[in-house]
């Protein structure tokens, strides 16, 4: 560098005229992009991006923070493509949507956006609410709540009695007839509406129900719901907008349709057997599991007068069955990208599904890395994903050694999200 040049930067350095830097000591670090873990790491953190990964401890300047993590496990932001951070299942879910106004709602999910993110979870893939993820969305970008980046899918997108038709099992005069602006659609037509309504209202990803499913208040949770004609026009219109598509579905053939009119991504895809794993990798789908709400509505199903009574069979039967399903894709070659359905399971307890992961077959440092570098190239987006040279400071860390005992990975001791530090050992 010029000398003069230099004598300028070391007078802006002292003068603090430069944003102040972060210094991370990392004992062990997960690279996402080699697979391997990395002894004895110095990461350097300026406002919000990662300038420099370097070998070995760098003592930093004075001015700067140092953070020790010599006896953790350092890691990108831990990403979850399929949380609902609006709501938590209760028994009295139920009613709540009778009983709670938006303001509620969304007061009470800066508690699961704050969770969320103290779980090391700095980024997630909001499947669907009311609407009032777009506005956390907001306000967590603008600094008002602590809580993870997030890209919405604002509200689903159902057909008339479908898993997201926001009046199954209503008072039959309260049902009314809803239609594409409230997410219902019965057409290529409506399909492409409700698609712009959602664009026009927010949201940076679309999510279908292309199945039934096991928490609606109908009875059947596998037949398709979707005519190949509705799906194009969705898909479709999506892509005009840059928007990706994520589909629910546990039967074959509603998830076969979507996977050939050219879904994003397939949600827990139960019953799929290895004529639809063929067709995913030929269509290049990505499948993400969410065996954490198969294992918790099977637990819960199993207590008297959680679940209204429609829900019960369905719940026992789909639930437990989600995890060998995983085993299967993962083996076969599908690309993972991790997600929970946390709001069914609840917010804060990501992790758990790392370590359903791995029980399952799937070895650790893969597990780290379809939630962090595959979920980032899912969305397109191209500064997450990795702790490397000009990405986003999202990093999190675990103390010990999370690849020997995967537990520890639900006691997060650091958490930084854009630079900013929200929880420190
Ligand atoms: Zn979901």
């Amino acid at each position: 560098m010029n000398k003069y040049l230099y004598l300028l930067l070391a007078f802006f350095l002292s003068q603090n005229l430069i944003g102040q830097q972060t210094y991370l000591h990392c004992g062990s670090l997960v690279n996402t992009e080699s697979g391997k873990i990395e002894k004895e790491i110095t990461v350097i953190v300026d406002k919000n991006e990662i300038i420099s990964v370097e070998k070995g401890y760098i003592n930093p300047p004075e001015g700067a923070y140092l953070y020790n993590l010599k006896n953790h496990t350092v890691m990108p932001g831990l990403m979850d493509m399929h949380v609902h951070i609006e709501s938590q299942l209760s028994p009295k879910a139920y009613e709540n949507r009778f009983r709670m106004n938006k303001a509620d709602v969304a007061l009470q999910a800066t508690t699961y956006c704050k969770k969320t993110l103290e779980a090391g979870f700095t980024t997630v893939r909001d499947l669907g609410g009311t609407g009032v993820n777009v506005s956390l969305q907001t306000a967590i970008n603008r600094g008002f709540v602590d809580g993870p980046r997030i890209y919405t899918a604002e509200k689903s997108i159902a057909t008339t009695g479908g898993h997201a038709d926001p009046t199954n099992g209503v008072r039959d005069d309260l049902k009314g007839d809803p239609g594409p602006s409230e997410g219902v659609v019965n057409s290529p037509e409506e399909a492409r509406k409700a698609v712009r309504q959602r664009y026009k209202n927010g949201a940076d990803v679309i999510k279908i129900t292309a199945t039934g499913g096991v928490l609606s208040v109908a009875k059947d949770g596998s037949g398709p719901q979707f005519t190949m004609e509705e799906l194009e026009g969705i898909i479709s219109t999506a892509k005009d907008y840059g928007m990706t598509t994520a589909a629910h579905a546990h039967g074959k053939a509603g998830m076969e349709r979507a996977i050939k009119a050219g879904i994003t991504s397939i949600e827990h895809g139960t019953m799929m057997d290895d004529e639809t794993i063929d067709l995913m990798k030929e269509y290049g789908t990505y499948y993400v599991p969410t065996i954490s709400a198969g294992m918790f509505v099977a637990e819960m199903a199993k207590k008297e007068g959680y679940f209204p009574a429609v829900i019960v069979p369905k719940a026992l039967s789909i639930g437990p069955q989600i995890q060998n399903t995983f085993a299967k894709a993962y083996k076969n070659g599908v690309k993972i990208a991790f997600g929970t359905d946390s709001g069914v399971s609840p917010h804060g307890d990501n992790a758990q599904e790392i370590q359903f992961m791995v029980e399952a077959g799937m070895p650790f440092v893969e597990v780290i890395i379809s939630a962090t570098k595959t979920p980032s190239e899912m969305l397109g987006i191209t500064k997450l994903g990795s702790v490397s040279k000009g990405m986003w400071a999202d990093i999190v860390a675990v103390e010990g050694d999370p690849s020997d005992d995967v537990t520890k990975m639900m006691k997060m001791s650091f958490v930084m999200k854009n630079g900013v530090v929200y929880k420190k050992p």
